[in-house]
């Protein structure tokens, strides 16, 4: 059976500037997979040339075996990708439930879509802070908003470019909670993040990236008896 999600040989550029050369990798149904290294190496170029955020020069990514490379960004959310991007972006002057409902969608067809119940349900802080607007919301309360604004979406895939970027202790864990009962709903992540301990605990696969392009792939056990790839590419 053929990956939810094949990205093979991206290169894309910045003007004349080349960022990434020729990024491959795969994500499968249900799967959790993470993009690894230091700053500045290539992840959100990765990330942003599946999303349609930028044009790949060349190379193929596939949805459910569906070319989608060079697509909008808009057709490539409508086809099941959803971003939870870097900086969260979620709309500071529009209420909790108004960033909620904006992206709305159940493009997946599914038999038990998310909806604004299901997402307060799953995340009861929004809930709470439903009426609130969202510039006035902590950190981590934005992150969960935008991975709720994610799944209203219906998304067959989730990506979260630096998933705690900036966020305390408390609120980073409250994230990987999130993520773990994600994964264990059967919805497949992709995910971009530091915290090589805490995604070697939740996380299937993960590929390490060296200026655009893929250094090293493997599990989570693999990565977790090889501690000097963590300091060669990862600088930890
Ligand atoms: P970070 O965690 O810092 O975002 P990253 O691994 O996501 O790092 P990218 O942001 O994808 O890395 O950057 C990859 C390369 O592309 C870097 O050399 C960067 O300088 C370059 N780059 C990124 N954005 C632009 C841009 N808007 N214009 C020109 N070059 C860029």
């Amino acid at each position: 059976m053929s990956a939810l999600l094949e990205v093979d040989g991206l290169e894309t550029f910045y003007g004349a500037s080349q960022a990434l050369f020729g990024m491959s990798l795969r994500v499968a149904a249900g799967e959790m997979v993470t993009l690894l290294g230091r700053n500045g190496m290539g992840k959100t170029t990765t990330v942003n040339s599946i999303v349609g955020l930028l044009a790949p020069r060349r190379g193929s990514v596939r949805l459910a075996g569906v070319e989608i490379a060079g697509r909008s960004a808009d057709r490539i959310g409508r086809a099941g990708v959803g971003l939870v991007p870097e900086g969260r972006q979620i709309f500071p002057n529009l209420t909790v439930r108004e960033n909620l409902l904006a992206w709305a969608a159940n493009r997946s067809g599914a038999a038990e879509p998310w909806t604004l119940e299901r997402v307060y349900a799953f995340l009861p802080r929004l809930a709470e802070r439903q009426a609130q607007m969202g510039g006035q919301l902590s950190g981590g309360e934005q992150q969960m908003l935008a991975i709720g604004r994610a799944l209203m979406t219906n998304p067959r895939l989730v990506i979260l470019d630096e998933a705690t970027e900036g966020l305390a202790p408390l609120a980073r864990a409250e994230i990987w909670r999130c993520l773990t009962a994600l994964k264990s709903s059967g919805l497949a992540l992709l995910v971009i993040d530091k915290y090589v301990r805490a995604l070697i605990g939740i996380a299937d696969r993960h590929y390490i990236v060296e200026r655009g392009r893929v250094r090293w792939e493997g599990s989570s056990a693999a990565l977790q008896a090889q501690p000097e790839l963590w300091q060669r590419y990862l600088g930890v």
